[in-house]
C-alpha cells in the first residue's frame, strides 16, 4: 500500500479560531479509513481542505506518488486529479432515470473529447450496467431517480462518483437516515469500493464504523487525538474523556 494523500502540519483559522490545528494525516491506496470526532472537531473543514474548498494557512497537502501539492490546484483540478466527494444529502437528478444519472457522471478515461459518444457506446453502457450492479440498482435503471428511496438515492450518488473512477472517495455520513438493511448494503458497497481505491468515511454511527472494520482517525479540536482500530481508540483515555465531555 503506497501513500496517496498526506497532510502535514496543516492549520486553518476562521476569525482567529483554529478550526484545524497542526493536523497531520496519511492515507494509502487502497485503504478504508473512518473519521470520527465530536461536533466541531474539524471533520468538515478537513474534507474541505482536501477538496480545495478551504485553503490552509499553514502546512502541506501532497497527492499521489509524485507528492504534488494540492494547494496550488483549483477545486475542479483536484476533482480531475481523482478526488470525489459525497455530501450527506444525496444530490441526484430526480427527473432523469438511474441510467441517465450514471451516464452523465461517466468519465471517459481516453480523454474528454469523445465523452458524449462514449456515454452512448456499448462500452459505456456496459460500464453503467456494471456500476448499477455494484450499487444494487440494476432493476431500477429505467426508473426516474426521484422515485428511489433515500438509501437508493445515496447509492446512486456513490455510483455516480464511482463512474468518475476516483482514486480517493470522501463520504460524509453515508448511513444517516438509513434502515438497518440499507446500512448493511452501504457497508458492503464502501468496502468493495475500498478494495481498489482510498475511501474516507466521516461517520457518527459507531456501529456502522465497527462494520467498516478499518483504521479509525479520531479528530478533536482540529487535531488527530488518536488513530488505530476502533476497539483500540475507544479504550484511549483522551478519547473517552472527549466523548464523555470531561
Ligand atoms: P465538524 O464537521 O467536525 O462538526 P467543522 O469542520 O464543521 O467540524 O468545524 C470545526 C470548527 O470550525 C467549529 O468550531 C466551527 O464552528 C468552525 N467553523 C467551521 N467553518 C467555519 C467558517 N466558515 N467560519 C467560522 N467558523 C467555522
Amino acid at each position: 500500500m503506497s501513500t496517496l494523500l498526506e497532510l502535514s502540519g496543516v492549520s486553518v483559522s476562521f476569525d482567529g479560531f483554529k478550526a484545524i490545528n497542526n493536523l497531520s494525516f496519511q492515507i494509502g491506496e487502497p485503504e478504508m479509513r473512518a473519521i470520527i470526532g465530536p461536533n466541531g472537531a474539524g471533520k468538515t473543514t478537513f474534507m474541505d481542505i482536501i477538496t480545495g474548498k478551504t485553503r490552509p494557512d499553514e502546512g502541506r497537502v501532497l497527492w499521489g506518488e509524485k507528492g504534488v501539492s494540492l494547494l496550488s490546484m483549483s477545486e475542479s483540478q483536484i476533482a480531475q486529479a481523482g478526488i470525489g466527494r459525497k455530501f450527506q444529502k444525496p444530490t441526484v437528478f430526480e427527473a432523469q432515470t438511474v441510467r441517465e444519472n450514471l451516464a452523465m457522471a461517466l468519465k471517459n478515461k481516453r480523454g474528454p473529447f469523445d465523452v458524449l459518444f462514449y456515454r452512448k457506446s456499448a462500452e459505456g453502457a456496459a460500464r453503467i450496467d456494471a456500476i448499477a450492479e455494484e450499487i444494487g440498482l440494476t432493476s431500477d435503471l429505467a426508473r426516474p431517480a426521484g422515485e428511489l428511496s433515500h438509501g437508493q438515492k445515496q447509492w446512486l450518488e456513490i455510483g455516480m462518483l464511482l463512474a468518475q473512477d476516483p482514486r480517493l472517495l470522501l463520504v460524509d455520513e453515508p448511513a444517516a437516515g438509513m434502515t438497518p438493511s440499507e446500512r448493511e448494503h452501504t457497508t458492503d458497497l464502501l468496502k468493495r469500493a475500498a478494495q481498489t481505491r482510498a475511501v474516507v468515511v466521516v461517520e457518527h454511527d459507531m456501529e456502522f464504523v465497527r462494520r467498516l472494520d478499518c483504521k479509525v482517525t479520531v479528530l478533536h479540536e482540529g487535531s488527530v487525538l488518536a488513530e488505530g482500530r476502533l476497539d483500540h481508540v475507544t479504550q484511549n483515555k483522551d478519547v473517552i474523556d472527549v466523548y464523555l465531555g470531561r
